[in-house]
């Protein structure tokens, strides 16, 4: 759909994107002036591969301030953003053989990344009521097996937009601990909550389950960082240090000028990740409206990330038949929601980092295109 899109741009086609993962905001200020400052002070070594000790402390402080989660600088690992960090979890979790419950609708490298290890994913639809996915606590002690050796969390979640309820956490961590199962946790939206509430990481909920709990997070979100590469690893003391030396033999450490920069984010970035928030909000309020204004469209309002992720009739011919008509017909790029798992094959994700103009032209030829007749899918 990429290439497409491209194509009918290249024909002069104006092209609403939907599609992109990625926040469309400039790395704030200050961050850029961490870097070229590092870059200036010559801090371009090698440093040690569990991420400068700087940093670990400030990460340590941020997760306890702003996540409710206190850790030791020991348990952090820095790696090449979220991606870099799973990598690492997988790696050192799984063994050939080993089951991974991954929780559908899923983002897509989550099957990939245990494959590669050799163990084999294994795919728990969540339920939904009125278009709205949530966890099901039974579908995923159904599928947990003596094989099963770790179950892949993501809140706030995508592509549902879902931020996890106490309840659906503690459900999940109720099954870990008594099926001893590792939980890996990717928290890599938590600054994008729109609830009001604050960002609950499930390693938060008790010693117990934080033992078991391993994070993936990283900056490329909430400090609009992607291209950067700097994510971490929180994990129980024993297992960072096993992440610390994978670290060592995958990529020696993230790089050095960056991590000099996220201290400078994770230190004095906040306002403007309130700022990007706020921004968020304003448009996944415009989108939710205005895909509820579509006859038959049903959209659940975001609770976090930035996707939106409406559902459509059963009757429309699927979601990969609904994107391709709808770039087609109207430029509107849009991601079908059967690229995260048959369960979501009647859901299309509309990421909102995109602009407010671009957001309203493009619910407008949404608006205009839709709802889909029976005879054009
Ligand atoms: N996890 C989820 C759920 C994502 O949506 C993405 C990016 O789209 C990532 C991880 C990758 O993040 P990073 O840039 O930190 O590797």
């Amino acid at each position: 759909m990429r290439r497409r899109a491209d194509v009918l741009a290249a024909s002069g086609v104006e092209i609403i994107d939907f599609g992109v993962g990625e926040p469309d905001f400039d790395v704030p200020p200050p961050i850029k002036e961490a870097a070229i400052k590092a870059i200036r002070d010559d801090k371009s070594h090698y440093v040690d591969p569990r991420g400068l000790l700087e940093l670990r402390e400030s990460i340590a402080r941020h997760e306890a301030e702003q996540q409710g989660h206190a850790v030791d600088p020991d348990q952090i690992v820095v790696t090449p953003g979220t991606l870099g960090a799973l990598s690492l979890i997988t790696r050192a979790v799984l063994n050939p053989g080993d089951e991974v419950l991954i929780i559908e609708p899923r983002w897509g490298p989550y099957r990939n990344l245990v494959s590669l290890t050799g163990a084999t994913p294994v795919g728990v639809p969540m339920s939904t009521q009125a278009g709205r996915f949530i966890i099901d606590a039974e579908r995923i002690a159904a599928a947990i097996t003596e094989r099963t050796r770790a179950i892949i969390l993501n809140t706030p979640w995508n592509p549902t937009g879902r931020v996890l309820s106490l309840q659906e956490l503690n459900a999940v961590a109720e099954l870990a601990e008594r099926h001893d199962l590792w939980i890996i946790s990717d928290e890599v939206y938590s600054k994008m909550v729109f609830t009001g509430a604050d960002h609950v990481s499930i390693a938060s909920l008790g010693v117990e389950v934080a033992k078991r709990t391993v994070i993936a997070t990283s900056l490329s979100k909430s400090f609009a960082m992607t291209g950067w590469r700097l994510g971490y690893c929180v994990a129980p003391s024993e297992l960072a240090a096993v992440l610390g030396r994978l670290n060592h033999y995958s990529t020696r450490c993230a790089s050095s000028i960056v991590q000099h920069a996220a201290i400078v984010a994770l230190d004095e970035g906040e306002p403007f990740v309130d700022d990007m928030r706020q921004e968020y909000s304003r448009r996944r309020d415009a989108i939710a409206t205005g895909l509820n204004e579509i006859d038959s469209v049903v959209c659940p309002v975001p609770e976090g990330a930035f996707y939106a992720f409406p559902q459509i009739p059963d009757d429309w011919g699927g979601s990969e038949v609904v994107a391709n008509y709808l770039l087609e017909e109207s430029g509107v790029v849009v991601t079908p929601g059967s690229a995260y798992g048959s369960s979501s094959r009647n859901h299309l994700r509309l990421s909102f980092a995109a602009s407010m103009p671009a957001i309203q032209e493009g619910l407008l030829r949404l608006q205009n295109s839709l709802p889909m007749q029976n005879n054009q899918s």
